[in-house]
């Protein structure tokens, strides 16, 4: 078949790796010039590992990823409130670690050798037949193909030209992601402050430290002295981490505010084009299971597109969606339940769930992903 992935992120690189050697055309599109920026971290759950063991990536994922081993979590002051010992539950299904989007990326493009991967391209119209879709793209020239796939993630312009416009289901809250030396936390601890108002989550990656800031986007998304602003914002923790602020890039320097929305798509596939990942089911990053649910996708997609001939690609893509589309929706319902109890204004709220979570033991503390775990794909 002749098939084109639009976005060369997380979902679609799997994808193309996944295709790879089955006899297919790939065409893998990417609207970024080029993958220079580290992005942010990414916790993988063994949801996203158990793709790699498929592809044969899962030695080089345990060099460049570090071990998610324990995860602390502790107050808006910086007081510790609960230590979970993530490995000793995960470790049994598979591996679990972080690393930076970069990486992760890099690591999956390592197995595209057929697939035709172009940069700095993006689409603007999708016109389908029967048989074929026609597929516009930004420099006005156009293709046919078989299969479409829509990688394209949260903002993505497939489900806008196949399902129109789906609202995004915003919580209200943003932040920022920076990156520092790592003097401050061992190298597989997960650490999070859930403060009132203020959320800071520290992901040491092989590279360097990731931190993200995150608050109301009234308070966060600001443009000048946003170094001394954010600094001020987080006061008691950011002098306890005296490094990790020192590394906040100031004003003149390009930071990215990322607002944390998610989106659920009711229409997963159009005659041959269909979505996968952010794209269909966006995540918050509150349960930090975006990636590994695309990977996941991808995976299933894949099976299904092992059993199809072009002309009956469209019934690969209904299965897909009656496989995948349930689970997904209910890992998105759980990261949208954490954000209610992650992301708290009120100063009483924040102090009766920091007593909650001093008591929630690490069994339910997993349990979602470990359900996930234990149910067929
Ligand atoms: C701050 C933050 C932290 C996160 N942390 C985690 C975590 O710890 N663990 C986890 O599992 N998930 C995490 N996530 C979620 C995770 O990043 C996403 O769920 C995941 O990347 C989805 O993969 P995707 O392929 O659907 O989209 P993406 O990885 O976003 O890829 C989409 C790609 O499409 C490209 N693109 C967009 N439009 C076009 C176009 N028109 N034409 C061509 N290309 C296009 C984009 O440039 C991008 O490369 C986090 C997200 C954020 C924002």
């Amino acid at each position: 078949m002749k098939i084109l992935i639009i976005g060369a992120g997380v979902g679609g690189t799997t994808l193309a790796a996944l295709l790879e050697g089955r006899g297919h055309e790939v065409d893998l599109i990417e609207r970024s010039p080029d993958f220079a920026k580290s992005g942010y971290a990414l916790s993988i759950w063994p949801l996203g590992s158990r793709v790699l063991i498929g592809l044969g990536l899962i030695k080089q994922f345990r060099q460049i990823a570090n071990p998610l081993g324990t995860y602390h979590l502790r107050n808006g002051k910086g007081d510790a409130i609960n230590t979970y010992r993530l490995a000793d539950k995960i470790s049994v299904h598979g591996d679990a670690g972080t690393l930076s989007r970069k990486s992760l990326l890099e690591l999956l493009r390592s197995k595209l050798s057929d697939t035709r991967l172009r940069m700095n391209t993006s689409i603007t119209a999708l016109t389908q037949t029967s048989a074929s879709v026609s597929v516009t793209f930004a420099d006005g020239r156009q293709s046919d193909y078989d299969l479409v796939v829509g990688a394209d993630g949260i903002h993505s312009k497939t489900r806008e030209l196949i399902a129109g416009h789906v609202p995004l289901h915003e919580t209200g809250w943003g932040g920022w992601i920076w990156w520092a030396d790592n003097g401050v936390i061992p190298v597989d601890d997960v650490t999070e402050y859930w403060g009132a108002g203020r959320f800071l989550g520290l992901y040491p990656c092989k590279e360097q430290l990731c931190v993200f800031a995150g608050g109301p986007i009234g308070q966060m998304d600001i443009k000048t002295h946003r170094a001394a602003d954010i600094r001020d914002h987080f006061k008691p923790i950011a002098a306890a981490l005296p490094s990790v602020f020192d590394a906040l890039p100031d004003d003149t320097n390009e930071i990215f505010f990322w607002k944390l929305d998610d989106v659920r798509s009711a229409v997963w596939s159009e005659g041959r084009v269909v979505l996968l990942g952010d794209a269909a089911t966006a995540f918050l990053p509150t349960a930090g299971v975006g990636a590994s649910n695309a990977m996941e996708s991808a995976a299933v997609l894949a099976d299904e597109l092992l059993r199809v001939e072009a002309n009956t690609v469209t019934r690969a893509l209904r299965l897909y969606e009656l496989r995948h589309r349930k689970r997904v929706q209910a890992a998105q319902t759980e990261s949208r339940n954490l954000a209610k109890v992650m992301l708290v204004s009120s100063t009483p709220l924040a102090w009766a769930r920091d007593e909650l979570m001093k008591h929630y033991p690490v069994d339910k503390f997993v349990a979602d992903i470990l359900k996930s775990l234990e149910q067929p794909i």
